[in-house]
């Protein structure tokens, strides 16, 4: 295990984020984070209700530019590209995944995998992998939430991104479905992959290589 918070720029992080501050008006949401992820890692990052734990994952999305400090995804710094160059960025190189699955109430499961992009083979052994075979041409009103959010990890992971980040992806999930999101998103990092969870469910930060802490803007350790 590294030290918490280390920064490298060795050719194995997938993620880097140096110095990166973040004010809403007079709130303080981050100030001066540093921290870089590598292949094959996953990092959870806790801290209380407000710490800044959304506002990061955002800006290392390349959704909300930072007001100081850098992020490097896959060696690209998103905030020095255009609007729709970051766009394109982050459909290729992250896939994202919610608390609640986000699905298209239209689309039937496979075509919502297929919404993230991707080969329908790749979509196909996800969908075994995360036990859906028998609902692959349901609606997603058909499914419980466990397994919305089984597919809402398979629409993240079905174009092969270099990181996933979750924001308490196995919130109020039974247990089989949490055992297949895990087993899922362990299957992603030992083939390479990274991911940077938000969660404080203690069976996600048992499996995690490293986990951080965000408190008032601040990264603990
Ligand atoms: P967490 O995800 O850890 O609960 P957030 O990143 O959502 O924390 O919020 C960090 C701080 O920034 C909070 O004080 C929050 O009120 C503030 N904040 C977040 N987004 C906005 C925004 N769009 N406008 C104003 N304040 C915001």
């Amino acid at each position: 295990m590294r030290e918490e918070g280390t920064v490298i720029s060795g050719e194995r992080a997938v993620l880097t984020v140096q110095d990166f501050s973040k004010s809403f008006g007079e709130v303080v949401a981050l100030d001066q984070i540093s921290l870089s992820i590598e292949a094959g890692e996953i990092v959870v990052l806790c801290g209380p209700s407000g710490a800044g734990k959304s506002t990061l994952l955002y800006m290392v999305a390349g959704l909300l530019p930072p007001d100081s400090g850098t992020v490097t995804l896959a060696g690209i710094h998103p905030y020095e590209l255009s609007g729709s160059e970051r766009t394109l960025l982050r459909g290729r190189e992250i896939g994202m995944v919610f608390q609640d699955a986000r699905l298209l109430s239209y689309l039937d499961i496979e075509a919502n995998i297929l919404a993230g992009g991707g080969s329908s083979d790749r979509a196909g052994e996800l969908i075994e992998e995360l036990g859906l075979a028998d609902r692959r041409n349901h609606v997603p009103k058909k499914l419980s939430a466990g397994e919305q959010q089984r597919v809402g990890l398979a629409r993240a992971l079905v174009a092969n991104p270099k990181l996933l980040l979750a924001d308490e992806p196995t919130g109020n999930l039974d247990q089989g479905s949490t055992d297949l999101v895990l087993a899922g998103l362990k299957k992603y990092v030992s083939g390479g992959g990274a991911a940077l969870v938000v969660t404080h469910d203690p069976q996600v930060i048992k499996m995690a290589d490293r986990v951080l802490t965000l408190e008032k803007g601040i990264l603990q350790g």
